[in-house]
């Protein structure tokens, strides 16, 4: 069944096909008609074709990071905590010590997964706008003989920031220690290969860069390094070793799968192979956000980070300094012209974010561009520089 599209009348431009706004956020995410389509259909989770349906998307997903000689991808539900939980606290053996890498609240979230799970964790900790650095990491690793794992977050959402995950590779690497990624808002859409990074785990999930519906997350894993976790997991249902044994051997979810879910992520893998994968997904998101970082720039306001370090993904723009900018009032005249944008949640600024990814395109940059020129002529807001 074909979900009806909206007309093309003046109002529809700043809609989506489906007449929603656009999520110009962190997630949930814009998602194509095509993807919501697929979800028109109830599937038994024990039926051959939904098993082969699983048993695909694993494989693709493996074959977007060059992952299909050392490692298995290992599907879980929930959002994307629950799999960057599942993979702390299954990866982590009992006598291991965590070191998280923390320059944002996604880092701060696996330090708190950490001292929830009781599991014995460090951290290092840099600004919100800036990023890790390999040289610090070395010598924490020095310092700490007791530390087996480090955990970093590649794109800081947070902020938007950019880690450099190939150099802390090589560090961690360097030093015997073994690293868990949190890949979440970059996975398909940075480069990422498994061939060129060493590293025991990815987590990511359904409805960031690979635009399907929320409601799964996905572990890559090094095949070798998962095989050794049995018994490491404290929860039943977070457990990756037993997702992926009783997986490889039935082919099936060990608990109620999200199939509808499922369903839109193989088509979601569709269309993010057509794009031409993470070259051209990536491609189109760094365009949406040259769009906007020049387009906001023109308006007066200014990024929270240096061009070199922006990931491609979601941008934090410093609010105007002059007294008539109302975050609230500025969010609601937005959503009213079909935007959605997200507060910002640093400590280091007075801030709110544009995302860049999801199932939009330099027409929606543009238009959302337009629709903030308008707001800010009819807040009367002139200045729009930060607070010096
Ligand atoms: C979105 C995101 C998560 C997961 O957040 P959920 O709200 O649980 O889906 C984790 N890490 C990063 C870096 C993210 O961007």
């Amino acid at each position: 069944m074909a979900v009806p599209r909206a007309t093309p009348t003046e109002e529809s431009c700043t809609l989506s096909p489906t007449n929603d706004p656009w999520l110009l956020t962190p997630g949930p995410l814009t998602t194509s008609p095509e993807v919501k389509d697929a979800m028109l259909h109830d599937v038994g989770s024990r039926d051959t074709d939904f098993i082969a349906l699983n048993a695909r998307i694993r494989e693709r997903l493996l074959r977007i990071v060059d992952g299909e000689a050392r490692c298995t991808t290992v599907p879980l539900q929930g959002s994307g905590t629950f799999v960057v939980e599942a993979m702390l606290t299954t990866f982590l053996p009992p006598d291991g010590r965590l070191l998280i890498l923390i320059n944002g609240a996604y880092g701060w979230r696996m330090a708190k997964i950490c001292q929830v799970a009781g599991l014995s964790y460090t951290t290092l900790e840099w600004p919100e706008d800036t990023p890790v650095d390999p040289d610090a990491v070395a010598r924490k690793l020095e310092e700490e003989p007791h530390v087996t794992h480090v955990a970093v977050v590649h794109c800081e959402t947070t902020s938007g920031v950019l880690n450099p995950i190939e150099r802390v590779a090589e560090v961690v690497a360097r030093r015997g220690r073994r690293l868990l990624i949190d890949s979440m808002s970059a996975f398909g859409a940075l480069p990422l290969s498994a061939e060129q990074i060493a590293f025991d785990a990815v987590v990511a999930s359904s409805n960031k860069c690979l635009e399907g519906v929320p409601g799964f997350g996905f572990c890559i894993a090094d095949r070798e390094a998962l095989s050794n976790c049995q018994g490491n997991a404290s929860s039943l249902s977070l457990d990756l070793f037993e997702q992926w044994t009783a997986m490889e051997g039935n082919g099936q979810w060990r608990f109620t799968p999200p199939t509808h879910a499922l369903l839109a992520f193989d088509r979601a893998l569709d269309a993010f192979e057509a794009e031409g994968g993470q070259e051209g997904r990536g491609g189109r998101y760094r365009e949406n956000c040259r769009i906007l970082v020049d387009g906001m720039r023109r308006l007066g306001f200014q990024t929270l980070l240096a061009d070199e370090v922006q990931a491609p993904i979601i941008v934090t723009f410093h609010k105007p300094a002059d007294e008539r900018f109302d975050f609230d009032a500025f969010y609601d005249a937005l959503r009213a012209r079909g935007f959605v944008i997200y507060p910002g949640k640093l400590t280091v600024a007075d801030s709110f974010r544009i995302g860049c990814i999801g199932q939009v395109g330099p027409q929606q940059m543009h238009h959302v561009l337009e629709a903030i020129e308008r707001t800010l002529h009819n807040m009367q807001v002139v200045e729009r520089a930060p607070k010096a």
